[in-house]
């Protein structure tokens, strides 16, 4: 695929260090904006390509399964590491209901990103910052009289009333209001005329179990556990008119839709269902590099660190500059696959920081040079069965993970080109 065919995220690619400084009197806490790889700034061949269209197309399948209720796509974690301005500017103009983020410098991010949907932020870790998350327009999840108390304060220094989304612990054990102490915590939001508590939310702990397992009976008593809390809350005076509940797993089974839902890595086109419900979603990653350097070793010879890998005839290896630093998992050492020439081929020997080798002997007319696929399918490619690709959910068995930890660590270093479609 030509570099140039590609549409770089622009806000994204500032060359100049640091980032800009904050002259809004409202930014009364910095916060720390991670430095993005530029595309701009891109010499060596490795990236990610994130196709918008996709994200698109997927807002619009879960939508489908979401019925009536809203959808607050998850972009947290830089949008899964998809670069979450790039993806909620799609999305925002997609008609994404609003969105949700783990932190609070998440939605500063998304907020300088000129975002103006609804943010939620789900993390539950204000630092202190409620200004920030007054004057940013942020909605946060509270479940802490801390909480309550700071953001009070800074709605008495605005001068006005701001909402909040109330998380209750049905089974996670994580973050959010015990049931033991419901009627106690609406004691105290009572407190606190100026805090509205517009949402009540809690998260699945077992979503993506097969329906009939004990995981979907653990899913049952949340949702169950979710109603009840919902009631003693309505009798103790608090009825926040949107509920939430379900993440991609839950919408794509349409269960727990409730008001609105919280797709994460569906959005993305990974679907974390085992089987069936999601073949319509499109991957919208995919990561590749090049082949930079290719060498013939004798039987015998070891291949990186440790000689993990040792040839048994004479073998063509070629050397990729992406290694774990970049969010190729170690653990692929001698284990994983990548994509050359439409052939699968082995990663041999420890994956190292910066690089990784691998097995190219029996791909037909190998070049220096040449795309190397690391995630996702090899562009421009026909074959008579369709092409191949390595999906998230391939990667993270090979690695011993999940699919959301294999796309969330394609790190920082690997510059993101957005394309259409
Ligand atoms: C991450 C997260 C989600 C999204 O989960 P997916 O499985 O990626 O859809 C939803 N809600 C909360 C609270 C989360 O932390």
């Amino acid at each position: 695929m030509d570099a140039s065919a590609l549409d770089d995220d622009k806000d994204e690619s500032s060359p100049v260090l640091p980032s800009r400084r904050r002259t809004d009197p409202n930014d009364s806490v910095r916060v720390l904006k991670p430095r993005r790889a530029a595309p701009a700034d891109a010499v060596r061949p490795t990236r990610a390509e994130v196709n918008l269209a996709a994200l698109r197309h997927n807002l619009r399948v879960i939508a489908r399964h979401a019925g009536r209720a809203k959808v607050w796509p998850v972009l947290k974690a830089d949008g899964y590491g998809h670069g979450a301005p790039a993806v909620a500017r799609t999305l925002e103009r997609a008609g994404a209901d609003g969105f949700c983020v783990a932190l609070l410098e998440e939605a500063v991010e998304l907020r300088d990103a000129g975002v103006r949907a609804p943010i939620l932020v789900m993390g539950g870790y204000y630092g202190g910052a409620y200004e920030e998350i007054v004057g940013r327009g942020v909605v946060p999840v509270v479940y802490d009289v801390s909480h309550l108390e700071g953001l009070a304060r800074a709605s008495r220094q605005a001068g006005h009333p701001v909402d909040a989304h109330l998380k209750i612990d049905t089974g996670m054990a994580r973050l959010g209001v015990r049931m033991r102490d419901l009627e106690s915590f609406a004691a105290e939001l009572a407190r606190f005329p100026e805090i509205r508590i517009s949402g009540l939310m809690t998260h699945l702990a077992c979503a993506e179990a097969a329906a009939g397992s004990e995981g979907s009976d653990f899913t049952a008593e949340q949702v169950a556990l979710f109603e009840e809390a919902s009631t003693r809350l309505a009798r103790a005076g608090v009825s926040p008119q949107v509920r939430h509940v379900a993440n991609s797993a839950a919408v794509l089974r349409g269960e727990a839709l409730f008001d609105a839902v919280r797709p994460g890595i569906a959005i993305f086109g990974v679907s974390p269902l085992a089987s069936g419900g999601a073949h319509e979603l499109r991957p919208a990653m995919r990561v590749r590099s090049e082949i930079v350097d290719l060498r013939t070793i004798e039987a015998g010879e070891s291949v990186g660190y440790d000689a993990l890998f040792r040839a048994a005839r004479p073998t063509r290896i070629a050397t990729l500059s992406m290694g774990y630093a970049d969010g190729l998992s170690r653990h692929l050492s001698n284990r994983g696959q990548v994509i050359v020439r439409g052939v699968r081929a082995p990663i041999v020997g420890a994956v190292s920081m910066d690089m990784s080798m691998i097995d190219v002997t029996d791909v037909p007319g190998v070049g220096l040079h040449d795309e190397v696929t690391v995630l996702g399918s090899q562009e421009g490619l026909s074959s008579r069965d369709g092409r191949d690709a390595l999906s998230a959910e391939e990667i993270a068995g090979q690695a011993g993970t999940i699919a959301w930890e294999v796309l969330t660590s394609i790190s920082r270093r690997v510059p993101r080109f957005y394309r259409e479609p």
